[in-house]
């Protein structure tokens, strides 16, 4: 594996983040990290045709005696839900997992947050590795320990903190991914630079044509700089009391316009995830000039390189910013002092600015 990369993640359990390409097909690696004779496959409908009978055939291989099972959710964000949660728990059972088993999560961050929440909860709490397939699930929501399923109310809103024994990105797996889905993970790797680091920046703007066109090894390099950023934060405040509030970079307006729009990306009429946080980083960014904290050269540049990869910088025709202001008012992260915004003092310079008057958000919006 000489082109595998490492990042290990320090709390109260450690774990490493291996990135590389063929990882899913090392069964000695990957059976290392299973405790016991039981483990669980949670995939979707899209990525167990793909990738799932070999993971199978590597696991068998290097652990004869080790008892497999499958479950297999149809894809998209609307599957999210708990009556998936509760075939995912069902699936342990007939499996008759014990507290030493295993949950692999293979696919993007749906199956990782999904089969993440069953393995907090089975038996109070068995291990989970996730096995990443999306860029966006590898730089992002397999790393951490964030797990959740959507209720009809809100995204997100049942779930637990649970971090992975292991995680293992088989940057092989991005080769199958549609090119939109790896635009879209592309806006979260952008997002480290613009909250921690202007020379990642200066990095992915060298590299955007390697990047876009799936190098194998520059991937892997921008997954692990991405994991390291995160993985430095979330070791410094796991729980989310201060510091890695600045990962929703974006979000906030992100969010707005997600909902706004009834999550319609995963049909193709809507922003996704990735590409409303795009959007939201250059509001965010706009914000921050129009408040005076930051020049408009670093919007300028911002919006450059996501044009670069593809992903919008605008808000989509027909949102009307009082609907979006209403949304970010319901937004759980706004707090009592009003709008909470993550905002910069430059590129590669974040910070948590509360109380931002409405009306400079309503203008920002405005202008599109
Ligand atoms: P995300 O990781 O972006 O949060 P999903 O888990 O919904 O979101 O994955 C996005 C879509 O890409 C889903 O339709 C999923 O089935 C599909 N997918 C995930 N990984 C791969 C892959 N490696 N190759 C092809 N399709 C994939
Ligand atoms: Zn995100």
């Amino acid at each position: 594996h000489s082109a595998l990369q490492r990042v290990k993640v320090s709390g109260d359990a450690p774990y490493a983040i291996d990135i590389g390409p063929g990882l899913l097909a090392d069964g000695a690696r990957l059976a290392a990290s299973l405790r016991g004779r039981h483990a669980l496959i949670v995939s979707d409908g899209n990525v167990a045709p793909l990738y799932a009978d070999a993971l199978e055939q590597a696991l068998r291989a290097a652990r004869p005696e080790l008892a497999l099972a499958r479950y297999v959710l149809p894809p998209g964000e609307h599957e999210k839900t708990l009556a998936r949660f509760g075939e995912c728990l069902d699936a342990l059972a007939r499996l008759g997992a014990t507290r030493d088993a295993s949950v692999l999560a293979l696919g993007g961050g749906v199956v990782g947050d999904l089969a993440g929440f069953a393995a907090a909860c089975w038996m109070r709490g068995i291990d989970v590795v996730q096995l990443p397939t999306t860029l966006l699930a590898m730089v992002d929501s397999s790393v951490g320990g964030k797990t959740a399923v959507d209720l009809p109310s809100g995204k997100n809103l049942v779930g637990a903190f649970h971090v992975p024994r292991a995680v293992y990105a088989d940057t092989a797996t991005l080769c199958t991914l549609p090119p939109r889905e790896l635009r879209a993970g592309l806006a979260e790797v952008v997002k480290y630079g613009a909250i921690f680091d202007e020379t990642f920046l200066d990095w992915l703007e060298a590299h955007a044509d390697a990047l876009l066109s799936g190098d194998d090894a520059v991937l892997a390099q921008a997954i692990a700089r991405s994991c390291a950023y995160k993985a430095d934060v979330v070791a410094r405040d796991p729980y989310e009391r201060g510091d890695r509030a600045l990962l929703n970079f974006g979000h906030t307006f992100g969010h707005a316009i997600e909902t706004e729009q009834g999550y319609a990306g995963a049909t193709g009429d809507g922003l996704n995830h990735g590409e409303a946080v795009a959007v939201g980083m250059v509001l965010a960014a706009r914000l921050s000039a129009a408040l005076g904290m930051a020049d408009e050269a670093h919007t300028r540049r911002l919006r450059t390189l996501l044009e670069r990869f593809g992903l919008p910088t605008t808000i989509p025709a027909g949102l009307s910013p009082e609907a979006l202001l209403a949304r970010m008012r319901l937004d759980k992260k706004a707090d009592a002092s009003g709008l909470r915004f993550i905002l910069w003092d430059r590129a590669g310079l974040a910070r948590i600015v509360p109380g931002v008057a409405d009306a400079a958000v309503l203008e920002v919006l405005a202008e599109g």
